[in-house]
């Protein structure tokens, strides 16, 4: 039979020596010493580390991370031993676990739910969806859906503030997991509940000077226009993807935002819009439309493929065109992983055009209009303040009496 016993260990980090696990020492009342390790029979204190359940699979051996202090190992492991005591009984008994098919498992709607979104093209939100969810359910001791409540968001919002991560963070970590929760088909007012608030930070855009030397280095047609397209109209990754010809007019010089039913890509009221395309943009998109094959429907059809099919993997592009013009920071993880700049990424060209915008002059409702969005306070996000020098101009240029 399977090895069924479970120990609480801590991964510790050893001076000089990296990170190893040693078992937890418990103290005499039955509570766990914080930080504190058995190291060959001696109890040492190594405060940089986190505590983790280390069970079997079969035969191989696993850790599961424990978010939290000393209280929360407690509780973890106690339930982990409860769990395996009584799988070791029920196996003793002859009688076979078989998971109840009735009702909807967490750890097996989950890899859906992330596919999903890889689906619909969006690389970037599944990476986000998958940190998050795979978080909340490392510290939830729930196997099904309707056995989650209040308090499992509750205590996740309470597990990442205990590492540190930032209020923004774990905003940003509540509304992934509660989109995983909405496609469990939960209510999610009665189970998520509100982000914990934050003070809104400035989002990131380009530089002109980043922006510069990346357009510089764009030597195809489709690059060129793909990018410039998000930069002057704030396109959204999928109505880029699923642009059309015909959403385009040369002679008006607009862009019509609108659903695409046989993409399955749907847009809401509020981001059905029209847009001014520049001369210079629309001069390039007519040259280009005479290099595609005929009776081609979309704009960014998958390059060099022989049908008509969108192409889903506009970040990777980016990255790639990033990497091979030498454009990434050198410094972010993915830099040092060679897997393309953290600091290029296909929103942050959208945060620079409604940035842009507002910082030229155009007025907030016009703004909200332009970007699709349904409300000002989403738009008044992007407004900066001015810097000090064109502060002081501005103050020296009003008229005071
Ligand atoms: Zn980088």
């Amino acid at each position: 039979m399977a090895n069924k016993k479970v120990s609480l260990v801590r991964k510790c980090k050893v001076p000089d020596d990296g990170w190893r696990y040693y078992p937890a020492v418990m103290s005499a009342n039955g509570k766990i010493k914080p930080n504190t390790v058995s190291v060959d029979g001696v109890e040492v204190a190594y405060p940089i580390g986190h505590y983790a359940l280390r069970s079997y699979n079969g035969p191989k051996l696993v850790y599961t991370r424990i978010e939290g202090g000393a209280t929360e190992a407690l509780a973890a492991v106690k339930l982990a031993q409860k769990k395996a005591n009584a799988l070791a009984i029920i196996g003793d008994a002859g009688v076979q676990v078989v998971k109840d098919s009735t009702r909807t498992s967490l750890r097996d709607s989950y890899p859906r739910f992330v596919q999903a979104a890889r689906d619909r093209g969006s690389d970037e939100a599944a990476e986000t969806y998958e940190r998050a969810v795979e978080e909340f359910l490392a510290g939830c001791p729930k196997i099904y859906a309707d056995e989650l409540t209040r308090e499992d968001v509750t205590r996740f919002h309470v597990q990442m503030k205990a590492r540190g991560l930032s209020a923004r963070t774990v905003s940003n970590r509540h509304f992934n997991l509660r989109a995983f929760l909405i496609s469990l088909g939960l209510d999610v007012k009665v189970i998520a509940g509100k982000p914990p608030r934050y003070d809104e930070t400035l989002p990131e855009i380009y530089e002109s000077e980043e922006l510069a030397a990346f357009f510089s280095s764009l030597t195809l047609d489709y690059d060129q226009i793909l990018f410039k397209l998000l930069l002057t109209t704030g396109l959204r990754e999928r109505e880029a993807m699923h642009l059309q010809w015909t959403d385009l007019s040369f002679s008006r010089r607009t862009l019509q935002v609108r659903s695409k039913p046989q993409y399955k890509h749907r847009i809401k009221t509020a981001e059905e819009r029209e847009l001014p395309l520049t001369q210079e943009l629309v001069a390039q998109l007519q040259a280009y439309r005479q290099q595609l094959p005929a009776g081609r429907k979309l704009v960014f059809g998958k390059l060099g493929g022989r049908e008509d099919v969108p192409d889903g993997h506009l970040l990777r592009r980016l990255k790639l065109l990033v990497k091979k013009a030498g454009l990434g920071c050198g410094t972010c993880a993915a830099c040092l992983a060679k897997t393309g700049c953290e600091n290029w990424w296909l929103h942050k060209f959208r945060a620079t055009y409604i940035t842009t915008l507002l910082r030229s002059g155009m007025d907030l409702r016009t703004t909200m209009r332009l970007s699709g969005h349904a409300d000002l306070e989403s738009v008044m996000r992007y407004l900066r303040p001015a810097g000090t020098v064109e502060v002081q101009d501005r103050v020296n240029a009003v008229k005071w009496f």
